[in-house]
């Protein structure tokens, strides 16, 4: 797992106006985020290359000498958003999207059309093929109400790569330090594509394996389709991720030959309900494959995180853990349900969760928050940097099999992370285990569903139990090959023999040393809720009227209720305390990191009270503090602590009494606000 780095503010604001507003300018100085994401301040954007405002689109394209005189007042910008305390600024631009009429030759037309005209400022060769033979179908949508159309250009078309990174070349000139791009969806079919796909067997697979597993009998003649066999589908997929990835590459690099150090995040969009991160995954988008050229990875979320009423709690976690996971953290944007103290849990969150990324908040945010989370963390660096997980169970999250179009994988990672969560357990998602090296530091795996196991991730996954660790299955798994062959023998039914299931449907195996469980009943084993945000599709989740008409729907049922079956089998067979605080304390959530050995260890436990409640759509986030909670923690093998104390955002540190037994460490935990850090030492 990468080490942690330091979580960060984060705002983002779109308006034209702010270019030349001293109001903007007053208000970030009140509150100066870190990063402050910008609009369409560029002198050459992507949409319609030039533009005489600062507006998304224009009727007309700019002169030169309008260009000229914004590359100016943009070095001015953004040397007064530096002044006013920010250190990074970044603005948008989007590699799917393009505005105006090819017919009538608005919009990006017009421009291309005056194309020498902006030679001055190194444009180059005008692209002998029309934009309109770039977009990813023959789909135009009308833009009302403006005039022309929306676009879809191609991310695999080098015209377009190349007048992006132009694009990303001037933004480093003006003194931006990265770019923001939108969108990053790719389900064309277009020349680029295919000859790029063709490019792509060829280089990761021998003819002889092209034939063997993906029954591609010449390369020359393989197409990107629309209906594939599992294994060809999820070749694909893994393309488009890439073609994303190598799009974003080229605009970062560029952006980075000008000014070293520019840096790229991209827009993956929403993770956080099942369906959308379910279909986004056949478009392109990947965190895996993106995060080599990612700093950042944006989550694009509806609403902020808090407590809903009848015992709902929405939170960021998955994202924040995924993006850590693939060392690009994630910086999550919410919609609904902005108010100043939503706005600080979703922060607090983002400190506690991300392992260096952020909350994004929307405008400037809430200047009394932004400056409180800028103080405590960077007065306490050394509670965030340099940590690994101290997580003792580990969810499995298997892109390769989500790309097998296996959706009760991803489903089963959705309903069990909220479970673990809200059953205090402290997790961490396991993204590979085809080695030994990468399960070891856990004391249990859960592996929800994962029908297409290769023979290295099974192999990896029996030397784990057989070394007495624990693995618990829930559904079906390794009944395919990652070929997508059906095996003669499930990958672990050897080991199941004839045991009869218990009363939740839960089978023992025997496995050399360690502990073998599997539950064929997803409900039986981990219960689902009955109002889960993860399980709602986008549009009911875009306001908070609708929210509510869903939740008033739903029984109440408040969290820690919902039955502690699976972590009860976790802690039976690995024989460790999972739970974090008992009595269950319902909306705190927790995270631990560690760094350090024996002698100059510490682990950190971050707090996070998720009970900024609202009775309803027109309420304002109320935050009760938590209860004094009964905490205990499995230490480290050999660890013995010397001290304890309390953080949190204006309160003095504060030393905290503690027990340690063995490797089990008690204390209470006082009242929390929004958020504490609790740190341990075994240094003297
Ligand atoms: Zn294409």
């Amino acid at each position: 797992m990468p080490a942690t780095r330091l979580p960060f503010t984060y705002g983002i604001d779109y308006s034209p106006a702010n270019v030349t507003s001293a109001e903007f300018r007053q208000k970030l100085a009140a509150g100066p985020v870190t990063l402050m994401h910008v609009g369409h301040d560029l002198p050459f954007r992507a949409v319609a290359i030039t533009n005489p405002g600062y507006e998304f689109i224009s009727p007309a394209p700019a002169t030169p000498a309008e260009v000229r005189a914004q590359i100016e007042q943009l070095k001015k910008y953004i040397a007064d958003l530096r002044a006013a305390g920010v250190s990074t600024v970044i603005p948008y631009i989007t590699n799917c999207i393009m505005w105006g009429d090819h017919e009538r030759r608005m919009g990006y037309w017009a421009a291309f059309d005056h194309w020498y005209d902006y030679a001055e400022f190194g444009i180059g060769e005008r692209p002998p093929q029309d934009p309109f033979n770039w977009m990813q179908d023959d789909e135009r949508k009308p833009a009302t109400p403006h005039p022309g159309y929306w676009y879809s250009p191609c991310p695999n078309n080098d015209y377009w790569t190349d007048y992006l990174a132009f694009t990303a070349q001037w933004a480093a000139r003006c003194g931006y330090d990265g770019i923001f791009m939108d969108v990053n969806t790719c389900w064309c079919f277009c020349s680029f594509c295919q000859r790029k796909f063709r490019d792509y067997l060829a280089e990761r697979y021998t003819p002889d394996q092209l034939r063997h597993d993906l029954g591609i009998a010449d390369v020359r003649a393989a197409a990107l389709t629309e209906d594939a066999p599992p294994a060809l589908m999820a070749e694909i997929e893994t393309f488009r991720a890439i073609s994303v990835a190598r799009n974003l590459r080229r605009v970062r690099d560029a952006g980075a030959a000008i000014k070293p150090g520019f840096i790229m995040i991209p827009n993956i969009g929403p993770f956080g309900h099942f369906e959308g991160a379910d279909h986004r995954r056949s478009t392109g988008k990947s965190v895996e494959l993106w995060a080599p050229v990612s700093n950042y990875i944006m989550y694009e979320e509806m609403l902020f995180p808090g407590n809903l009423g009848r015992g709902a709690v929405v939170d960021n976690i998955l994202a924040y853990k995924l993006s850590y996971a693939f060392n690009s953290p994630a910086v999550v944007l919410c919609y609904v349900g902005n108010d100043a103290p939503s706005s600080e849990l979703a922060v607090a969150e983002a400190a506690a969760f991300s392992g260096g990324g952020a909350f994004v908040q929307p405008g400037t945010g809430w200047p009394e928050v932004t400056n409180r989370y800028n103080r405590f963390m960077s007065e306490h660096r050394d509670l965030y940097e340099g940590y690994e997980p101290l997580a003792r169970v580990g969810l499995a999250f298997l892109y390769h099999q989500v790309h097998m179009n296996d959706p009760e994988h991803l489903r089963g990672i959705f309903r069990a992370r909220d479970y673990l969560s809200e059953q205090q357990v402290l997790w961490d998602l396991v993204t590979d285990v085809s080695t030994i090296e990468k399960l070891r530091p856990f004391d249990a795996i859960v592996l929800a569903g994962g029908r297409f196991l290769g023979d290295n991730e099974v192999a990896a996954l029996r030397k784990y139990v057989e070394d007495g660790g624990t693995l618990f299955i829930i559904g079906e798994a390794g009944t395919h090959d990652q070929w997508g062959k059906p095996r003669k023998q499930a990958a672990f039914a050897d080991a199941m023999g004839r045991a009869m299931p218990d009363e939740h449907g839960v089978r023992p195996g025997m496995l050399g040393r360690g502990k073998l469980l599997w539950a064929t009943d997803v409900g039986a084993i981990l219960p689902q809720r009955p109002f889960a945000a993860y399980d709602f599709k986008e549009d009911d989740l875009a306001n908070l009227e609708g929210v509510y008409k869903r939740l008033s729907e739903s029984p109440e049922q408040q969290p820690g209720a919902a039955g502690k079956l699976l972590v009860d089998y976790l802690e039976q067979a690995t024989g460790k305390r999972l739970r974090t605080s008992d009595p269950h304390a319902p909306y705190l959530r927790f995270n631990g990191w560690r760094h350090g050995d024996a002698k100059t260890g510490r682990i950190v436990l971050h707090a996070v009270n998720y009970n900024v409640a609202r009775t309803g759509p027109k309420e304002t986030g109320r935050l009760t503090a938590s209860a004094p909670a009964k905490i205990t923690l499995d230490a480290p093998p050999g660890w013995r602590f010397t001290s304890a104390m309390r953080y949190a955002p204006d309160a003095a540190p504060q030393s905290i009494e503690f027990t340690q037994q063995g490797s089990q460490v008690s204390f209470t935990l006082p009242p929390v606000d929004a958020y504490a850090v609790i740190a341990l030492s075994t240094a003297r």
